[in-house]
């Protein structure tokens, strides 16, 4: 069955009790119809004994009569036997009418006028046997004569004859009155047994369909259980999985609290270690301090008799304490160059260490280029003369700016520009470049950069950074010992260069030459006006050449 029958608890009550109720009724029907006809019957068969007892009492009563006509003839005493047999049946019949009679108030009347015609027969019958036995034969003929007995007779005949008509006609209308109820019955137990089997299929009907949903639900209820059983066996194994992994995790968190206390014994380590690092950066920048003050200290005092010595070769040199021969001019000469190296290697230490102690004075401010490129070109230009060198530097635009400190861009520069010197065979050349020209696509650039380019003898690429490092030098016995510095040029500028918010970077081919490229932001755009000079060689560069 599709649909299962559901019944509700109303309806289900309401059906039960629906057909109880059907059931009660036939059965109250049936009962009452039983019942009635029992009734029924009973005063049939009364009704029957009343008519029998009617006739009865008139074949006694003919009896009696018998008897004494009997007597009467013969006059033998035997003969009244019957007579009295017939009046003791005579009463037994009357007293048995009553009894039936009952309440019936006219069979009543009718039996009290049987009774008296019954009783003046049988007194005409007792008179006539006394009369005969007293031998007064002829006055017990002359009562008999006188036809009293014979109307008497007939009086409780017509008396018998209405009483058992009245009791045919009862008897007619109780049988059918009997019958009728046979058949209300009948029609009952019929009908009900129809309604019972009516009832019975329909009960059966819903019963079954109840039956079949239940299955059906019992059925889909075994498929749930399987599905229930096999999800219990998934859950008892996820169970068991999940004991697994809580065993992992229990072991798990176990070796992060071990881990969790190695960390917090690292970080109290750490921490130990932190303090101590910062103790040793403040003992540290305690040391970088007194190093630059010793630095700082240091140079001055050199500086101071260095100077002197200066001075005092100078007065020799110009003979003021008395004239000089060659020789001595020579050592003088030799004094001087080397005192001027001292001062300048002074000059770079106190620069490095007033950088690195972050004591350097800058004064920013928009450079402009062409100024700084000839104020250099006419301290470099005697060096590239000197080696016969070709130096060129570009004609800018005199609004082309940089922002820098003007006196540390041309430091940078010149270092850049002397190592070039130092590290370019003669008749080589070294060309300053500048990326910023008054093309629009370039005025809109943040950073001006200043190219230096030589064709000397080159860096490896390995060494390109170390360069930039205090006190390297590649190749240190190639440079001639005039030329020898202490390799802090490159570290100076380069600092220099970042502390103007620049850089300054180098690429080489060895044996082809190096660029170095310094880079710088640029600076607010100045009134445009030709380049201030033409430059000391060449038509569009300023060149020096030997
Ligand atoms: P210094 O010139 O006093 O030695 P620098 O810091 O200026 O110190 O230079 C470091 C080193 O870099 C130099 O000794 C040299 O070996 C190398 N160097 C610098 N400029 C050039 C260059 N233009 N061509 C080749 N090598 C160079």
């Amino acid at each position: 069955m599709g649909a299962g029958v559901r019944l509700t608890n109303l309806q289900r009550v309401g059906s039960v009790a629906g057909i109880a109720g059907i059931v009660m009724l036939l059965g109250i029907l049936t009962f009452d119809g039983i019942n009635s006809t029992r009734n029924a019957r009973k005063i049939v068969a009364a009704t029957h004994r009343v008519i029998e007892a009617t006739q009865a009492t008139l074949q006694d009563v003919t009896s009696a009569e018998a008897g004494q006509r009997g007597y009467m003839l013969t006059n033998d005493e035997r003969y009244l036997g019957p007579y009295h047999a017939a009046v003791l049946a005579i009463t037994a019949d009357t007293t048995t009418l009553r009894q039936l009679a009952g309440a019936d108030a006219q069979q009543r009347l009718q039996l009290d006028t049987l009774s008296a015609r019954i009783g003046v027969k049988l007194g005409e019958l007792a008179e006539t046997i006394r009369l005969g036995r007293a031998g007064l034969r002829d006055s017990a003929l002359a009562v008999v004569r006188s036809n009293l007995g014979n109307n008497t007779m007939d009086d409780i005949r017509a008396t018998l004859y209405t009483i058992t008509n009245r009791q045919q006609a009862l008897l007619a209308e109780r049988t059918n009155g009997l019958e009728r109820r046979y058949r209300i019955v009948e029609a009952t137990v019929i009908g009900g047994t129809v309604a019972a089997v009516v009832i019975a299929l329909l009960l059966n009907t819903l019963l079954t369909r109840f039956a079949n949903s239940q299955a059906d639900a019992a059925r889909r209820l075994d498929a749930q259980n399987v599905e229930l059983a096999d999800a219990n066996r998934m859950l008892g194994e996820q169970t068991v999985e999940l004991e697994l992994q809580n065993q992992q995790l229990q072991e798990q968190a176990g070796e992060l609290e071990m881990q969790s206390e190695e960390l917090t014994s690292s970080v109290e380590e750490l921490q130990l270690q932190t303090a101590m690092a910062e103790e040793a950066t403040s003992h540290a920048e305690e040391a970088n301090r007194a190093k630059s003050l010793f630095l700082t200290t240091m140079s001055h005092e050199l500086r101071t008799p260095l100077n002197a010595i200066g001075g005092y070769v100078d007065l020799l040199a110009l003979e003021i304490r008395g004239p000089l021969v060659e020789p001595q001019r020579e050592d003088l000469r030799r004094i001087k160059k080397s005192g001027q190296h001292l001062l300048s290697l002074i000059n770079d230490i106190l620069n490095l260490a007033k950088i690195e102690s972050g004591h350097l004075d800058l004064h920013i401010r928009d450079v402009a280029l062409s100024t700084v490129f000839e104020n250099v070109d006419a301290l470099v230009a005697p060096q590239f003369d000197a080696k016969k060198i070709i130096y060129v530097y570009p004609r800018c635009d005199a609004s082309l700016r940089v922002r820098a400190d003007s006196e540390k861009l041309q430091q940078i520069l010149l270092n850049l520009l002397s190592n070039a010197c130092k590290f370019t065979a003669e008749g080589g050349s070294v060309k300053i470049e500048c990326d910023a020209n008054s093309d629009s696509a370039a005025d809109s650039r943040e950073v001006v950069s200043i190219s230096i380019r030589d064709t000397g003898r080159g860096i490896a690429s390995d060494k390109l950074e170390e360069i930039f490092e205090p006190f390297v030098q590649i190749d240190r016995h190639l440079t001639g010992a005039s030329q020898q510095g202490v390799g802090l040029g490159l570290a100076i500028s380069r600092d220099l260069a970042r502390s103007m918010f620049g850089d300054l970077v180098a690429t080489s081919e060895p044996g082809v030459g190096t660029t170095f490229v310094l880079s710088l932001p640029r600076g607010t755009r100045g009134a445009s006006m030709p380049p201030s000079a033409e430059p000391a060689r060449g038509n569009s560069d300023a060149v020096s050449t030997s």
